[in-house]
């Protein structure tokens, strides 16, 4: 067995439990999507791994593209849309396009893309999720699948990171409480790239 981060408080999801997880929202994907050719976009970059694992457990035809958001911290107005850093190589108009993000947690990130990429007119736009943390929402969103729902927690591992590090944990985890503490003001945002 791994040993843990001296950083990590508490292992919320297995390496087993998140691919057992991740292998079901393909199912979902392939289940509501028969026939058609969904165009998958990630928001980069925390959603890296939740990315690669999703797309290997699709069966269905399927094209990639990214996205990058600038970083905002803090006190983000609901009404501020995240500025974007790079743009889908991909023309979205009459495709059947699904946002897929590491986690839904104020929701001001994915209602605002939602709005952004709506206005492209996409044939149909649905949003996945690794993670919702369904007690943070300052703004109605909720995404149309996912995996888990976590506690209003600062969490790291398996792409969420502390300061840019801790990405390549293979668990998801709750930071502990003294590191988060120590650098509250940056973290505390939306963190895109
Ligand atoms: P939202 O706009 O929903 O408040 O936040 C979305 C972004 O905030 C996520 O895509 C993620 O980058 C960042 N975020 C929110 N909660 C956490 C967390 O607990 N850990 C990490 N590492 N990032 C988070």
């Amino acid at each position: 067995m791994q040993k843990l981060d001296k950083r990590i408080e508490k292992v919320l999801f297995t390496k087993q439990q998140i691919d057992a997880a991740i292998k079901k929202a393909g199912k979902w994907i392939d289940k509501n999507y028969k026939g058609k050719k969904p165009l998958l976009v990630g928001i980069l970059k925390g959603v890296v791994p939740f990315f690669g694992h999703l797309v290997v457990n699709i069966k269905t035809d399927l094209t990639i593209d990214f996205m990058v958001f600038s970083s905002y911290h803090g006190n983000v107005k609901a009404t501020t849309e995240p500025k974007i850093v790079m743009d889908l190589k991909n023309d979205i108009k009459g495709k059947d396009v699904i946002i897929v993000e590491d986690i839904v947690d104020t929701g001001k990130t994915l209602s605002a893309v939602v709005k952004m990429l709506k206005r492209r007119k996409p044939r149909s736009l649905k949003v996945v999720t690794l993670l919702d943390k369904k007690d943070s929402r300052t703004v109605n969103f909720k995404p149309d699948y996912n995996c888990f729902v976590v506690p209003n927690h600062y969490i790291v591992g398996f792409g969420f990171d502390y300061d840019e590090t801790l990405r390549n944990l293979p668990y998801i985890a709750i930071l502990k409480k003294e590191i988060y503490n120590k650098n509250l003001s940056t973290l505390k945002g939306a963190k895109k790239c």
